[in-house]
């Protein structure tokens, strides 16, 4: 059966050269990089010069990158010692962000009884961002987090009006840029931006590896200790091959992006009008949207939406789901839930999320599929 990969947003296909990285380092470079000794420096060496890879293509300095095991836990990292170290009283952020963000908001929230600000998302999937500088006026210490492209709608917020609002305001920005590092140009020495995440399993590289961008000067407190690596804020033994893989694919990610990005757009533009010829009322949720993801609301009836997706698959497509069944109940997605109206979020949102190794003729398979439905 033909196999059909539209989920990108969830995590990409590792490229050859970065599984040959990783390979050649497991195989040559296994010591302890805190070991002294020349096998251990030789692995300390990778480390760092990934780091240095990593931070020349985001145009920071190489100090002010940290590896952490995920997106997920460098944000978990950075929220709560901003809240715990730094004095922070006010989270401002908003209901579409990934859970990654809401999850540790909330958990922070009851631990240290913080107040917990949610900007306003337009039906569009856009922010307020009168309602954000209105927020911000109010003198109290904050961190805010928004993300840069939302995960489930492709949604591009503003980040450099974001970071300007912030500082403006004398507060600290984290951006959840995990799904635009390795896919758009960011230049960390000149936007507003105190932290930043990202996870290479989104720009194929390897999963279970991911770093943090701390501004100079900002000192974070650890998570978890253990030992000095990472400066000592993020103690336990460094995954070299993973890094070593992470800071490939970053580098493989820039060095192919106009040509991969050219073909990206032109993929995610035929795709969106083969499916208004076929579907003439379909809906795009949400406007301006990141080149890689397209989210749509299909007119099919409320009783398809719960097959709709065991279907693609069963056909070897895999794409996302814009509404979840639950135990036989439809679940709208959270972000999907803060745009939508009633009528729909019963129908069938679909996330097709795209790379450059995908094609048309997959692209036509998915609308020949869909139509039989
Ligand atoms: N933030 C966004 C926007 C994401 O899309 C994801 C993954 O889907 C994450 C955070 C979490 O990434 P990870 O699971 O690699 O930590």
């Amino acid at each position: 059966m033909q196999k059909v990969y539209l989920d990108n947003a969830a995590t990409t296909p590792i490229r050859q050269e970065v599984i040959d990285e990783m390979v050649t380092v497991m195989q040559s470079d296994f010591g302890n990089p805190s070991s002294t000794h020349s096998i251990g420096r030789s692995a300390k060496a990778i480390i760092e010069t990934s780091r240095k890879t990593i931070a020349r293509y985001l145009h920071c300095n190489a100090q002010e990158i940290i590896f952490t095991s995920t997106a997920t836990e460098a944000t978990n990292w950075i929220l709560r010692s901003a809240v715990r170290d730094f004095g922070i009283k006010r989270i401002i952020t908003s209901k579409v962000e990934h859970h990654a963000t809401l999850y540790t908001v909330q958990a922070l929230q009851e631990e240290f009884g913080i107040e917990v600000s949610y900007v306003k998302v337009l039906s569009d999937g856009s922010l307020d961002y009168a309602e954000l500088n209105d927020l911000l006026s109010l003198e109290l210490k904050t961190i805010v987090s928004l993300m840069h492209v939302n995960n489930e709608t492709g949604v591009v917020h503003d980040m450099e009006k974001i970071g300007v609002m912030c500082h403006q305001n004398k507060a600290l920005f984290h951006c959840d840029t995990v799904q635009s590092v390795g896919k758009t140009e960011l230049n960390l020495q000149q936007l507003p931006v105190d932290f930043i995440v990202a996870s290479a399993h989104k720009f194929h590289g390897p999963k279970g590896i991911g770093f943090a961008f701390v501004r100079k000067n900002l000192v974070l407190q650890p998570l978890f200790f253990g030992g000095e690596q990472e400066k000592g804020w993020r103690a336990g033994t460094e995954a070299v091959h993973q890094i070593a893989g992470m800071a490939k694919a970053l580098q493989l990610a820039y060095d192919h992006l106009n040509s991969e990005r050219k073909n990206i757009i032109a993929l995610k533009n035929y795709c969106l009008a083969e499916l208004k010829k076929a579907f003439p009322s379909v809906k795009q949720n949400g406007t301006n949207t990141f080149y890689n993801i397209l989210n749509v609301v299909l007119p099919f009836s409320p009783e398809k939406t719960v097959m709709i997706l065991f279907n693609l698959d069963m056909k070897g497509i895999a794409v996302s789901r814009g509404s979840a069944c639950q135990s036989g109940s439809v679940k709208p997605s959270h972000v999907l839930a803060e745009m939508l109206s009633e009528d729909d979020l019963k129908r069938p949102s679909l996330r097709i999320s795209f790379s450059h190794y995908n094609t048309k003729n997959e692209i036509d398979y998915l609308i020949t599929t869909l139509k039989e439905i």
